[in-house]
């Protein structure tokens, strides 16, 4: 028998055999346009629910992008992506050369691993795009198309009504072109096969999930789509829906949105809790709506806005899993792309 000093020794000097310091799986889940306030809602609607409440490393992150005090979407998730600083409203360029910063997503391609960008919104929109495509604006042409080209296992949001007219090729066309297989119906979501798939289904609706799918759905579909490479996988998952009802000051939407997102952060959870391998991270990439809790005359929760417009509020980061430890810090939204680069720097 050990005495209980020697095994405090060998805790501290010796990793544990059974949890690798580095993830294998990383599963990052982004709530656009989520503060401390709009956790703090989540938090009071989910109840006994709240799956990011669970989480037991919790950090925060400062927001500003290389240009502006206070970031967009594109310039915020470019920081995750690359671990470096963009102008407003570009994808994982360089702010003084234009040049192209590499992604996690590229990096993790390159080391054999499996890879997913999922979000409600249209799939070429700012979050997904920053991993995948650099611009010097995130609605320049082509953004879709760059992000075909790196053999990321599943791409997956809305916007199909853009395809097929205006001189653009119809959804499946273009999926063929990059070798994917195109889904944009429940029917074929259900009977999905193929190494990489695209979706984008016909729904438009921002604030909601799209009516063909829940985001945890997505999420599930993304996770049994990825796990079996050996060289394990990154996965994005993003609701824009708590973004757009923030930027409406919409709470019924904004708490939609929040539920649903809590949902979906429930099913990595659940995939990660089984295995020792996987690192899930929960953050927003910025503010949105200067959104404040104080008490109405009868004691009640009151929320209140600033602003219709993002903020530069620090935002929470949730971990869980190998590396979680990392991101219990007060940081910069670039370290946790740093972080996220070391993590697939090396072939595991
Ligand atoms: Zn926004």
């Amino acid at each position: 028998m050990i005495s209980i000093f020697t095994a405090a020794l060998l805790l501290a000097t010796a990793p544990a055999a059974t949890t690798p310091a580095t993830p294998k799986n990383i599963i990052l889940l982004v709530s656009d346009g989520s503060g401390p306030a709009q956790f703090t809602t989540a938090a009071q609607i989910r109840g006994d629910q709240f799956r990011i409440g669970r989480m037991p490393v919790i950090g925060l992150h400062t927001t500003p992008c290389a240009d502006r005090a206070v970031t967009d979407s594109a310039a915020a998730a470019t920081t995750f992506a690359t671990g470096f600083k963009t102008n407003y409203e570009w994808l994982s360029a360089d702010p003084k050369t234009a040049e192209p910063l590499e992604t996690v997503v590229e990096r993790a391609e390159k080391t054999g691993k499996a890879t997913g960008l999922v979000t409600t919104s249209y799939f070429w929109d700012a979050t997904p795009a920053a991993f995948a495509a650099h611009a010097k604006y995130r609605r320049e042409p082509g953004v879709r198309e760059q992000m075909m080209q790196h053999g990321i296992e599943l791409i997956a949001g809305t916007g199909l009504a853009t395809f097929g007219k205006d001189g653009v090729p119809s959804f499946e066309e273009f999926a063929k072109t990059y070798g994917y297989t195109a889904i944009s119906t429940r029917e074929q979501f259900d009977a999905a096969k193929g190494d990489r798939l695209v979706i984008s289904f016909p729904s438009q609706d921002l604030d909601a999930d799209p009516k063909e799918a829940r985001l945890a759905e997505l999420a599930q579909f993304a996770i049994d789509h990825l796990k079996d490479d050996p060289d394990g996988f990154f996965l994005l998952v993003e609701h824009e829906g708590t973004d757009s009802a923030s930027h409406q000051n919409n709470q019924p939407a904004l708490r939609a949105a929040l539920t649903s997102f809590d949902e979906a952060v429930g099913v990595a959870l659940d995939f990660a809790s089984k295995r020792n391998d996987t690192l899930v991270l929960v953050t927003g990439d910025h503010e949105t709506g200067g959104m404040r809790i104080s008490e109405t005359a009868s004691r009640r929760f009151r929320v209140e806005y600033s602003t219709t417009d993002h903020t530069g509020t620090v935002v929470p980061i949730f971990a869980y899993g190998p590396g979680s430890a990392q991101f219990g810090v007060f940081q910069d939204n670039t370290d946790i792309g740093k972080k996220l680069m070391s993590f697939v720097s090396t072939k595991k």
